[in-house]
């Protein structure tokens, strides 16, 4: 009879997890998962990266009817919203993809163990109520919503919700007040502005986005601003107070001072995200939690507990979707005596507005801090596809060493950001210069060709401005 159950039992079946257990079983390693959520998939598929992603892509056909996008390109249309319709469609993308997964565990002969997994000890694990034995345990339990003290989230009431709730708000609120100009509060809120609501952005900090590039942030908040966000930085919200179907929002300024009232008819609290570790029963096998409620890990995903492993939202490092996956292949080749590496310094980060804003690597301010650079900039006003398709906002930058002229950095404000930062992290990837990319054929007429102008702009020899 075999020592233990599994070789690997991995607890939390999101991006991370789900990648993990699959890559696990595909090396032949005996595999399970266990997943508490009714469907498989994670905040990602479930309630997270899938779901938003379908509110913003209907908003945004929605947003270019009505606002006379498509007229202007000879396109007359009145638009007219069917809400119900819309939220269908993201339940279908949902669905589809959650049980996609599903498939492919029964494909790879993974084991779903349905229920909330705990440690009894490092090589045991109880899931409703069975006891299960694995050699390994990756934990891939994730994040949720952090609270913002004082403020009670009810998203079934539908007034003071998460992000949970704002996908799913049942009518468009005339008065939405998003609490955290982060990622959530920008993606939600360019939701339900485009669908007509008032979007007033609360923000602890004087500028949008924390993390991305000092020039990004400022650019991400003029164009906001211009879209008719109302943005109120370097301000906190003290308390939030329900009466019926409205709320009362009490500001201050972020240093202190004269307090304000808002009223709104749906506030949505996005301060950020933090680890699931509770109930896991951590304290029986000696893991202890860094003082941001992480589980600290090596480069290999090992943590200090003999055959237990972590990765994706409870570790250090951004909380995305592809760094949990990436986390997920690693962390099951290391367990099999493989070689798996995640290179933490070249993580894509990808804000679904429009324009879309991304970047990867080092921020202009950060490359600084650490020795001489060279910057080039190109603006998408001057890229044709851009201008020829109506998108003239935004610009990319090529942050380079200015030495060796390897690339450190690359940022874009452009409708497909996302798609381009993809080169970006590839020629990082491979070490590249910016002289590298400025001397790659870039077809035309692409957007992408901005961050070959970008790249040419380092030596300052950029064609098209
Ligand atoms: P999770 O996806 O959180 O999965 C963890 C799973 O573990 C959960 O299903 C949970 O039920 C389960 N679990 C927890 N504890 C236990 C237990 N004890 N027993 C059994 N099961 C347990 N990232 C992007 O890269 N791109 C995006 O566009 C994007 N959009 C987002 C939009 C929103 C609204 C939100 C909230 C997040 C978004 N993210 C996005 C972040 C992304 O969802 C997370 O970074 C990612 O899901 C983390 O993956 P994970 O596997 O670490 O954890
Ligand atoms: P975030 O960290 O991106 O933004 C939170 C914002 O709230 C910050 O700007 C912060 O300064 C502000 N804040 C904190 N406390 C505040 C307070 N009391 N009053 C006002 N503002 C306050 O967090 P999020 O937007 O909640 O997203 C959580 C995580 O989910 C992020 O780490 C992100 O990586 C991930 N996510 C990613 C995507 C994507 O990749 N497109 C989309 C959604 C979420």
């Amino acid at each position: 009879m075999a020592e233990y159950d599994y070789d690997v039992l991995v607890i939390g079946a999101g991006p991370g997890g789900y990648v993990a257990a699959i890559r696990a079983a595909q090396i032949g390693l005996k595999t399970a998962c266990a997943e508490s959520r009714e469907t498989l998939g994670g905040t990602c598929l479930n309630v997270g990266c899938i779901p938003s992603k379908a509110m913003l892509h209907a908003s945004e056909y929605f947003e270019a009817a009505a606002g006379g996008a498509m007229a202007k390109l000879g396109i007359k249309v009145t638009p007219e919203l069917d809400l119900d319709t819309m939220h269908g469609q993201r339940k279908d993308a949902v669905k589809q993809l959650t049980g996609g997964i599903e498939f492919l565990f029964r494909k790879n002969k993974v084991d779903w163990l349905k229920g909330r997994a705990s440690f009894e000890d490092a090589h045991t694990v109880t899931v409703a109520g069975k006891s299960y034995t694995a050699k390994n345990v990756v934990i891939a339990t994730g994040s949720s919503v952090t609270p913002l003290p004082g403020v009670e989230i009810d998203n079934a009431k539908g007034v003071v919700v998460d992000s949970t709730g704002a996908l799913e708000l049942a009518s468009v609120p005339k008065k939405l007040v998003v609490i955290g100009g982060g990622v959530i509060g920008l993606e939600l809120g360019s939701v339900w502005r485009r669908l007509g609501a008032e979007v007033t952005v609360v923000e602890f900090l004087d500028q949008l986005l924390p993390g991305m590039d000092g020039e990004v942030r400022k650019e991400a908040g003029r164009i906001f601003k211009k879209q008719g966000m109302e943005l109120k930085l370097s301000t906190k919200v003290t308390g939030v107070s329900v009466k019926g179907k409205k709320a009362t929002l009490t500001l201050e300024p972020a240093a202190g001072g004269e307090s304000e009232t808002l009223t709104a008819d749906a506030v949505l609290v996005s301060i950020g995200r933090r680890p699931n570790t509770e109930g896991l029963g951590l304290d029986k096998i000696g893991l202890t939690l860094n003082p941001r409620g992480q589980i600290e890990t090596g480069h290999d995903f090992a943590t200090k507990v003999d055959g237990v492993w972590a990765i994706g939202d409870v570790i250090p490092g951004p909380m995305l979707a592809h760094k949990a996956e990436d986390e997920g292949i690693a962390v099951a080749e290391n367990i099999a005596g493989l070689t798996g590496i995640v290179n933490h310094d070249v993580i894509p980060g990808v804000v679904y507005t429009m324009p879309e804003i991304a970047g990867v690597g080092l921020t202009e301010e950060a490359a600084k801090e650490r020795g001489a650079i060279k910057v080039g900039k190109f603006p998408m006003l001057a890229n044709s596809r851009a201008k020829t398709n109506h998108e003239p906002e935004g610009f990319v930058k090529v942050i380079a060493d200015a030495e060796s002229d390897r690339v450190l950095g690359v940022w874009c404000i452009a409708s497909v950001a996302g798609t381009m930062i993809a080169e970006a992290a590839l020629a990082m990837e491979f070490g590249a210069t910016s002289e590298d990319i400025a001397y790659t054929c870039h077809a035309h007429p692409t957007h992408s060709e901005a961050i070959k102008e970008a790249a040419m702009a380092v030596t300052g020899k950029p064609i098209h401005i």
